[in-house]
């Protein structure tokens, strides 16, 4: 079996959306938050990827490339909008944070080594989770795995010291460069403030041991549903609604 990051996130958000999204494949669109993060972490990708090959792109451009995707002319994400005045709200919200992103880079460009590493971590027999690395980057901290918060709240305490994408990430990071990430940073985007935090062997022994906890579940079918503040947004929530 194989899953990915977001459905282990999907899956700890809410066993019944999990199981309407990614095992009965029901039509849903991303809401509009799911939306604008997916469309910036391109965007930022997008720049990255320049920036490796030795050219920073202009603020213009980043303009162009996100609204390119907000807009969907690339037919990239499908993402379920209220109304015109929200998307061009959002729209708004993602281009100051690209702005302040944009005028951080332009002055102090950051020392790239890789972008966007797929990754595969074995976690038990016949069991992978894949995931992604936005970016690693040389800094004066050492090798930093680089990732991008699109969310207004800024990472608290225990967030940043227990969230299990970064941690598969650093695992990820070890199986490929032989040793732990010496830095991991979670950019704020709307403030523009960094945060950095680190993760050891002990927050592997703690992953493996969750997400062996999660695939048991899966394997039992105890999708039950989750009633939290996720279900404002859920994109499954008409389906919920019917469900016995
Ligand atoms: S509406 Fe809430 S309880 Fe129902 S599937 Fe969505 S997240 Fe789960």
């Amino acid at each position: 079996m194989e899953i990915t990051v977001e459905q282990l996130y999907d899956f700890k958000a809410c066993p019944l959306r999990y199981k309407f999204i990614e095992i009965d494949k029901m039509p849903v669109k991303l809401s509009q938050n799911d939306g604008l993060r997916e469309a910036i972490k391109t965007t930022i990708s997008y720049f990255y990827l320049n920036l490796h090959q030795g050219k920073l792109v202009s603020m213009e451009d980043l303009k162009a490339k996100f609204g390119s995707i907000w807009y969907d002319k690339n037919k990239i994400y499908d993402i379920q909008f209220d109304d015109k005045q929200a998307q061009r709200k959002k729209e708004l919200a993602a281009i100051e944070m690209l702005a302040i992103f944009h005028r951080q880079q332009k002055f102090n460009p950051d020392k790239v080594i890789a972008v966007n590493v797929d990754f595969r971590v074995p976690i038990g027999d016949d069991f992978f989770v894949r995931g992604n690395i936005p970016v690693i980057r040389e800094t004066t901290r050492g090798l930093e795995i680089a990732n991008f918060k699109t969310s207004p709240q800024r990472p608290d305490d225990f967030w940043q010291r227990t969230d299990m994408d970064l941690t598969l990430q650093a695992i990820g990071f070890h199986s490929m460069f032989k040793k732990e990430p010496d830095s991991i940073c979670l950019q704020h985007l709307k403030t523009g403030v960094p945060y950095y935090t680190e993760r050891r062997q002990k927050d592997y022994q703690r992953l493996y041991k969750s997400v062996r906890m999660m695939k048991k579940t899966i394997d039992e079918e105890w999708f039950y549903p989750r009633e939290s503040y996720h279900c404002d947004s859920c994109p499954a929530k008409s389906f919920c609604m019917e469900w016995r």
